[in-house]
């Protein structure tokens, strides 16, 4: 059993509690419009057009249509492959066993706090995830889940049982704002925000503000009304950048100062205790 490694960050202070290692897995089962890894939404098609492309021949493919092989130590880190793909796909992915992963991270471990994984949409890989942090755990290291809540975790106890917390974003607050901007529906994530939050396994919610894509007033109203009876259950309210996003998406207008600070006092009055302004 393996995953799609598109990369990892060794220390991270912004996924989780205290320092750790971030894991990105390739592929997502939304498409938001806003989103700042869209080279991770997408697998390889293997069409072959960013193996020419390569200027150092870090990439190689045996046969047209056939998987794309990535060199690690030849590339360049110049992302032309990904600028080549037409689904703007990265083929700089390393599918690695559970057990290569843990090998990958534990040299971090003595100075982290433990892993966080990503994507992409991590929650796809469920049974990989849960050999993985089974390991982690082992070695005493906490296990964390950025996730956008679209993969149930309802009857999930052997992962749930080696996760430690779960990060989920709350996009929208409504079905209808929900779809428009990523193209699924609101109730999956809401389900695992209530489940997790149950559990105690629920480290924090997440909402991207746009001005004017969605209401975002209505998301944070929903958001509140979910965590509030879980004090220990922060809400972290992210200022859209353009840094990252598609060229389509580029020019749109990022969230004022006020509109910010509008969001958390509206959070702070629907019983939140803790709410994070980034
Ligand atoms: S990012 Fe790496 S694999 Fe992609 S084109 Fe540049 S050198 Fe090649
Ligand atoms: S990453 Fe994109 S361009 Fe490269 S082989 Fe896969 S589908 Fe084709």
């Amino acid at each position: 059993m393996t995953a799609p490694v598109n990369k990892i960050i060794p220390f991270s202070a912004v996924d989780g509690f205290g320092n750790r290692t971030a894991i990105f897995l390739q592929g997502c089962n939304q498409d938001c419009l806003y989103c700042h890894n869209p080279e991770t939404i997408h697998l390889c098609g293997g069409c072959g057009a960013c193996v020419a492309a390569c200027p150092v021949g870090a990439l190689s493919q045996e046969r047209p249509g056939g998987p794309v092989s990535y060199d690690f130590e030849k590339c360049v880190n110049c992302d032309t492959c990904i600028r080549t793909c037409r689904q703007f796909s990265s083929p700089k992915i390393r599918n690695l066993e559970p057990q290569e992963l843990f090998e990958q991270v534990r040299p971090f471990f003595p100075f982290t706090d433990g892993i966080t994984t990503s994507g992409g949409e991590c929650g796809l890989y469920l049974d990989f995830l849960t050999e993985f942090y089974r390991l982690v755990k082992a070695a005493g290291k906490t296990t964390y889940m950025d996730t956008n809540g679209q993969v149930p975790l309802a009857g999930r106890e052997e992962f749930l049982a080696v996760t430690d917390k779960a990060m989920i974003d709350l996009k929208a607050g409504t079905e209808e704002d929900h779809i428009a901007l990523t193209g699924r529906g609101l109730s999956a994530a809401v389900e695992n925000i209530r489940l997790t939050a149950r559990l105690g396994k629920l480290y924090e919610i997440r909402t991207v503000v746009v001005p004017e894509l969605v209401d975002n007033r209505e998301t944070v109203r929903l958001g509140a009304s979910l965590i509030a009876p879980y004090p220990e259950v922060r809400y972290k309210l992210i200022r859209f950048r353009r840094y990252g996003v598609r060229e389509s998406f580029s020019s749109t207008k990022e969230p004022s100062g006020e509109l910010m600070e509008e969001l958390k006092a509206l959070a702070l009055a629907g019983g939140v205790k803790e709410v994070l302004v980034t």
